[in-house]
């Protein structure tokens, strides 16, 4: 079974639910975890991954000028991009389209390979993957794609995804193909606000889903959709998260909930 945990918007405690998810699941069934947020992975960093592996590069096609260019100025004038100057291909610009090339009759434009993502392996109890993008490169749903192919190697019971926040394209890649996606909000008005465009995209893909409030009792809100399970808010869980210490292995009233949470969760699978 494959359950996202997602988020119309970051800084809801998405990833510190989800770790906490994992290490739960991980002590009933053969789970994989997939950081899946790869803008900004952070699953290994609470995990304080210490042994990593890359797994693979993720390359995309890039293109650049060689000697043979006389100058003529004619690929400046198609790219569509602004990713020519001064007769020199900025990689991060690139999009790849391969209209200089076709356009160049001296055959002064070849294509290249540039990096735009790895994709990392460690062991915490379980296996756990994730990607990272390369700075300035977009294609995060590419890096998603390949992440999730390396899980299925696991032939895990349960995969346990961190997913992106919002409902672009690496959200997509996320949950196109889940069983259940656990949305994260906050009862802040912008973050209700986000969870239903979010709630929305999942109704698209046929996802089913649970909304889950975390930080129940910061803030008086009304909830234009049923709630699942609420997480008290607690002044002492940035220390934790700081200080590495998983939430579900805490002294703390959300400590309690989550594991509440995980038991009634359990019944899903
Ligand atoms: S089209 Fe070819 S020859 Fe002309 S400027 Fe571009 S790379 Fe150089
Ligand atoms: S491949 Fe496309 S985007 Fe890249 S420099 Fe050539 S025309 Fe521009």
């Amino acid at each position: 079974m494959k359950i996202a945990v997602v988020s119309g918007k970051g800084g809801v405690g998405k990833s510190s639910i989800s770790t906490s998810l994992a290490k739960l699941f991980s002590k009933d069934f053969n789970i994989v975890a997939l950081d899946c947020d790869v803008d900004a992975p952070n699953f290994n960093l609470m995990f304080d991954v210490k042994d990593k592996r890359l797994l693979e590069i993720i390359y995309r096609e890039v293109y650049k000028i060689n000697n043979n260019c006389i100058k003529c100025g004619k690929c400046l004038e198609i790219c569509q991009f602004d990713a020519i100057e001064d007769f020199k291909i900025n990689p991060i610009l690139c999009e790849g389209c391969g209209a200089c090339e076709l356009i160049c009759e001296f055959n002064a434009v070849e294509p290249i390979k540039r990096e735009s993502g790895y994709i990392y392996e460690g062991f915490v109890g379980f296996p756990l993957i994730w990607g990272e993008l390369e700075v300035g490169e977009s294609g995060s749903g590419n890096i998603i794609e390949h992440i999730k192919r390396h899980a299925k190697k696991h032939n895990a019971e349960v995969e346990i995804i961190d997913g992106p926040p919002g409902i672009g394209c690496p959200l997509i890649s996320t949950v196109k193909d889940v069983d259940l996606a656990i949305c994260i909000v906050e009862p802040t008005k912008s973050s209700v606000n986000d969870c239903l465009r979010l709630i929305d995209t999942l109704k698209f893909f046929n996802v089913e889903s649970l909304i889950i409030e975390n930080k129940k009792g910061m803030n008086n809100i009304q909830y234009p959709f049923k709630i699942f399970h609420s997480i008290p808010f607690d002044l002492d869980v940035p220390k934790l998260i700081a200080n590495k210490i998983l939430l579900c292995d805490s002294n703390s009233k959300v400590s309690e909930s989550i594991k509440e949470l995980y038991e009634k969760l359990k019944e899903f699978i």
